[in-house]
């Protein structure tokens, strides 16, 4: 049996054959049989670039739907797809081409100059253009190249893709993911999330990162339903889609964005079938408002990077507020003492583990790091606390490198936020630690209050005395315009350590 995940997509192309797959607002795209043939002619183009098997693609391009038949082209050759943040400079795209040794660096039109460079500084022996229109070097040679139809036979431990983590936390990591991956995660997702070929999902995230290339694309190209490619977040488009879509794949600060707007009712989402939350926390608060102003009520999941999605809200059946849901079928969770590793008690906060068939090899030549984090036993420390409540859904309290530990005790800044949150004049808030000289860490709040709040330190101190404990009561609260965040709507806390380093030095 051929373990390669194109081959099912290949199969499940052919039976779609004129539906579409792929659209954009500009009326372009590509039924399943045009993309089927477009992959073959692009798996061409990629040969003649010189590109074998078991070669990495680096890919930094503009979001289209020529970027995603490239994925396709590259899994039908065996190649391993390399996407990266549009939003990464020269130097950093240096680290990643050195770090990987990508055999073709695939970027945009206008960046060819400085990938030239780039490309020969690091030693990668080619490079094409791929722009947002059909356009670029790579669609010219596929138009010539002779398709290839072939699908490799490969194993299913054999490379997909390197996905570089956000670097939320650090520098970004390469996760290594396997057809069986991606392949075994997509198929849990269409059953769980109840997807059939009539779906059209509304995609407006990056294709970069795990959620909107692989949870999102897969998942269609495993039901042979359909997308709508939005080149970003843009709510007037959003609510101008709504009512032609049935699904609609988010990070939180899309929700909160819709939900502060008026435009959000019963009736424009009443097309929707399933709104989905991922990548960063969806507040109780938005999970509730968002329920109140349209009756829909979003099912947030959780995954990462290294592991796809493990942890799902149910499709039928309560979707908690402020909580992941349960393990998706065939992912196993145990939640383990910081310290001595041995499972907690029920109720009780620490280390969240997976296991299962979609968690990721190891890191891309961090083999320390990939055996500090991928047990013996196949569980893999995915970094966040979590704890089980009594009905058995799973509450991800936050990152182990969040927790602020002061005086010996532990602080979970998740607790002190929603605390803050409920505040008036509070638009939202980030807890951390900074270096103390007598706590080891002092607990600080920094907040982003909502336009013309007056709230100051001494009214969010009142509000915490009394409702916590001394020592998770910040030291001092720092007032911003907004917080610190990546594309994927995660806020940057080590922006924040940084910034109020010196606080109590
Ligand atoms: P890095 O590992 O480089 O520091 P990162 O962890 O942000 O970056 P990703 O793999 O993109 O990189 O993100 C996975 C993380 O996102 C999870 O470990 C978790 O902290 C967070 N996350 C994802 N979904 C949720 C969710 N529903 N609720 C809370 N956190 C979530
Ligand atoms: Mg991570």
């Amino acid at each position: 049996m051929n373990h390669n995940l194109f081959a099912t997509f290949a199969e499940r192309m052919r039976e779609r054959g004129d539906a579409d797959f792929i659209t954009t607002r500009e009326g372009r795209g590509y039924t399943y049989a045009e993309a089927l043939a477009a992959s073959a002619r692009l798996a061409g183009a990629l040969t003649a670039l010189g590109v074998q098997q078991g070669d990495r693609i680096a890919v930094q391009v503009d979001k289209s739907p020529e970027a995603i038949l490239l994925y396709l082209a590259c899994l039908r050759i065996g190649g391993v797809y390399l996407p990266l943040n549009t939003g990464y400079t020269g130097d950093e795209i240096r680290y990643f081409l050195s770090d990987a040794e990508p055999a073709l660096f695939v970027c945009r039109p206008a960046s060819l100059e400085e990938a030239r460079g780039l490309a020969a500084e690091t030693g990668c022996p080619a490079v094409a253009t791929l722009g947002t229109a059909a356009d670029g070097s790579l669609m010219e040679q596929a138009a010539q190249a002779t398709p290839r139809e072939a699908i490799v036979e490969l194993g299913e431990r054999d490379l997909a893709a390197i996905l570089y983590t956000s670097g939320t936390t650090g520098r970004s990591k390469g996760a290594m993911l396997t057809h069986r991956n991606l392949g075994s995660n997509a198929e849990t997702l269409r059953q769980a999330w109840h997807f059939t070929p009539e779906d059209r999902l509304i995609h407006a995230l990056p294709i970069f990162h795990t959620h909107g290339l692989f949870v999102a694309c897969n998942v269609t190209l495993m039901t042979g339903s359909s997308m709508l490619f939005l080149p970003k977040f843009d709510a007037d488009v959003i609510f101008e889609e709504l009512p032609r879509g049935s699904v609609l794949m988010g990070v939180p600060t899309f929700y909160t964005r819709l939900v502060a707007d008026d435009r959000l009712t019963p009736e424009v989402t009443a097309h929707i079938r399933l709104f989905v939350s991922g990548s960063a926390p969806l507040t109780a608060e938005t999970h509730r408002e968002f329920e109140q102003k349209t009756g829909h009520a979003i099912l947030e999941r959780y995954g990462m990077t290294e592991t796809n999605m493990n942890i799902s809200n149910p499709y039928d059946g309560e979707r908690r507020a402020g909580t992941v849901g349960m393990p998706l079928p065939g992912v196993e969770y145990r939640i383990t003492d910081r310290e001595t590793h041995e499972s907690v008690p029920a109720g009780e906060i620490g280390m969240l583990e997976i296991r299962g068939p979609n968690v990721f090899i190891g890191y891309w030549r961090m083999p320390e790091k990939t055996r500090e984090e991928l047990l013996d036993d196949g569980f893999f420390i995915t970094g966040d606390l979590a704890m089980v409540d009594e009905r058995g859904y799973v509450h991800i309290v936050g990152r182990d490198k969040d927790l602020v530990i002061s005086g010996g005790y532990n602080v979970y800044p998740k607790e002190v936020e929603q605390l803050i949150d409920e505040l008036e004049g509070v638009h939202e808030s980030a807890v951390i630690g900074l270096p103390h000289p007598d706590f080891g860490e002092g607990v600080t709040a920094v907040v982003v209050r909502r336009p013309g709040a007056t709230l100051d330190e001494a009214g969010v101190l009142a509000h915490l005395d009394g409702r916590l404990a001394k020592y998770k009561q910040p030291k001092r609260v720092f007032f911003v315009d907004t917080l610190p965040r990546n594309t994927m709507g995660k806020v940057q806390k080590n922006e924040l350590r940084k910034q109020f380093q010196d606080t109590y030095r």
